[in-house]
């Protein structure tokens, strides 16, 4: 392949053929003349013939289709169950309407200026004391905001992983840190999970037998599974990370999105040697197009991390991390969070009790406690794949389990998200999934 684009680069740096969009390459016709209209006609730059196919960050046809599908969501007349974001209502848009009218003016260098690589100082103050709250020993200097935790995934992989390096992962697992370790050149090793997340007994062998370089994982309401990571395991993994000297990175959207009466804690606040490369984000509990995330950990990672930060964005977006700022200094994330966590749990029942009256019988589901996803193995031999097409003629759409599995599994797995559709949609969609079931069976 890079012998091909090579080939094809010399060609068109030597003006020997020329791309045409939709038609593809062709030899050029006059390639010897320079006419006076050479600027008007509608070659295309050659440089672009020696760009990547983008392959190489997207190999996975399913993850492509997944872009597709988010697409397919904004379209009104087809419902998503696919994406992981707060609906419209969710959305804290009168809360961030009321800061603005009232404090925006007043506060334009912080809000609209830049602002320290590291984070606001103010928000990674607030951050700290909640993390602490929830068990965790951090101080300001453990923080580091982020443009997402996409952009945290990022930056842990290029500071830690060499083209190469192994990366153990949960099976499943999210599909975006498998792109993302995979866009680095890492290897993923999958490590099966079960009821209690992650099968740290397995996990163990694989560490007895190889040396990975980073364990990622999703202790709290996993995605796509939306398990919890028991108590025992989690002391059994941090023990493994200290032996092998291993780092982990948690990374924990969900947690805060708890329905039991307790919000869970993080495998963080377990962490007694600083092994654990906590990561979370405002996306699934405000908003996600805020981009405001965090890291906690050791502050060399801090230090280092944000070195590596200010090369690509200088800082995360000023007027993000103002509002998230605003919401803790006028203490309305906790009332916002009562609200969106009793929304979701509802939608949950809601979704539960739809799949029970409308789906044919054979289906597994695993009932989270948690978070914003449904994991539902379909009946006998039913694929997942075949499932979507057949649901997409229904205008409803939903996630396949395989771009989620690092080991080619999950043909028979979807995952539901409960949180974005409104309840209305919510119940029509799994009708719908119903119905094209009940008509796959019947074939
Ligand atoms: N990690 C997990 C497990 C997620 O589900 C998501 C969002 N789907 C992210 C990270 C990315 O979130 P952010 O918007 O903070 O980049």
């Amino acid at each position: 392949r890079t012998t091909i684009m090579n080939a094809y680069n010399e060609l068109a740096s030597e003006g020997l053929i020329e791309g045409h969009v939709g038609r593809g390459t062709l030899v050029k016709r006059t390639y010897f003349h320079a006419h006076d209209d050479e600027y008007m006609n509608d070659e295309m730059p050659s440089w672009l013939f020696g760009l990547a196919s983008g392959e190489e960050v997207l190999p996975d046809p399913d993850a492509r289709l997944l872009s597709d599908l988010s697409e397919l969501g904004g379209q009104r007349e087809i419902i998503s169950l696919a994406q992981a974001t707060p609906s419209s209502t969710m959305l804290p848009a009168e809360l961030i309407h009321t800061l603005m009218n009232d404090d925006l003016l007043a506060d334009r260098q912080s809000a609209l200026g830049y602002c320290p690589v590291e984070g606001s100082l103010p928000l990674r103050h607030h951050i700290a004391a909640q993390m602490r709250q929830r068990g965790v020993s951090v101080d300001v200097q453990n923080i580091l905001i982020l443009s997402g935790s996409t952009q945290g995934i990022g930056l842990i992989g290029r500071f830690l992983l060499q083209p190469g390096d192994e990366v153990v992962v949960e099976v499943p697992t999210y599909l975006g840190a498998i792109q993302t370790f995979r866009a680095l050149g890492a290897r993923v090793i999958g490590v099966p999970t079960d009821h209690e997340g992650m099968r740290v007994d397995l996990l163990e062998s694989i560490l007895a037998r190889r040396q990975p370089r980073l364990i990622y994982t999703l202790p709290t309401f996993q995605n796509p599974t939306g398990t919890v990571l028991s108590p025992e395991r989690r002391r059994r993994l941090l023990l493994l990370s200290k032996r092998y000297q291993i780092p982990i990175l948690e990374d924990d959207p969900y947690s805060e999105l708890y329905f039991g009466s307790e919000r869970p804690q993080p495998l963080k606040a377990l962490d007694k040697h600083g092994h654990v490369l906590y990561l979370s984000t405002f996306s699934k509990i405000l908003a996600p197009g805020l981009r405001v995330a965090w890291l906690a950990a050791p502050e060399p990672v801090i230090e280092r991390l944000s070195l590596h930060k200010q090369v690509f964005d200088l800082n995360t977006n000023a007027l993000g991390q103002w509002i998230v700022n605003k919401l803790y200094e006028h203490d309305l994330l906790s009332t916002h969070l009562s609200h969106v966590r009793q929304n979701y749990q509802q939608k949950l029942l809601l979704m539960l009790q739809t799949i029970e009256r409308s789906w044919p019988t054979g289906y597994r589901i695993s009932i989270p406690a948690g978070g914003m996803h449904l994991w539902c193995r379909l009946p006998g031999e039913m694929r997942a794949r075949t499932l979507l097409r057949e649901a997409a003629q229904e205008q409803v759409v939903f996630i396949i389990g395989e771009p989620f599995h690092v080991d080619g599994g999950g043909h028979q797995y979807l995952r539901l998200s409960f949180a974005s559709p409104t309840e209305e949609q919510l119940v029509t969609g799994i009708e719908r999934i119903g119905k094209a079931m009940h008509r796959l069976q019947s074939r």
